[in-house]
């Protein structure tokens, strides 16, 4: 069963994006690895910001931290996503456990040259505290959550596996 110090970022998406997604995940299912997503994400990490090192938390890895105690994250989509400011919430939750007080999360994303600072306040910190609990929640329930609608269902992973009968 996961704990606390398990969950990572991808945890984090996963839950803002599906929890179906998520309770699919945690159960060793991991068709993206297949995606051209991802490999798309992967391609933008290895050519967009060489210059800077991950930072790996053990369950979380940040893709790198500035001077002045700012989480990056380069993102691969070109729209922002609640999930990607909850993703980078985490990330400083996780820093702050460490006793590193992150300051908040910088999102980029290349393919539109746009750039969000996300502070972590007390409501962030909070809200980071409850996400953690909600992808607990999900991990603990005995059957899969509903699939969200076949329209939000475009582009995710477990397509294949959620909607063939
Ligand atoms: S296909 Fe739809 S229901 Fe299934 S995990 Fe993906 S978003 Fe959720």
């Amino acid at each position: 069963m996961i704990t606390r110090e398990d969950i990572g970022g991808v945890h984090i998406k996963y839950l803002y994006h599906c929890p179906r997604q998520l309770w699919l995940y945690l159960r060793g299912i991991r068709p993206e690895a297949l995606s051209s997503t991802v490999q798309l994400g992967e391609a933008v990490h290895d050519t967009s910001y060489t210059r800077d090192s991950p930072v790996d938390l053990g369950a979380a890895r940040i893709d790198f931290m500035d001077g002045k105690r700012w989480v990056h994250e380069v993102k691969s989509s070109a729209r922002p996503s609640p999930a990607d400011e909850a993703q980078g919430r985490h990330y400083c939750h996780r820093l702050h456990a460490l006793g590193v007080e992150a300051e908040g999360a910088v999102l980029h994303y290349p393919a539109t040259r746009r750039t969000l600072r996300h502070p972590y306040t007390d409501a962030a910190a909070q809200q980071a505290a409850a996400d953690i609990d909600s992808v607990l929640a999900v991990a603990a329930a005995p059957i899969s959550p509903d699939r969200l609608s076949r329209t939000r269902c475009r582009g995710c992973s477990f397509t294949d596996y959620c909607w063939t009968e």
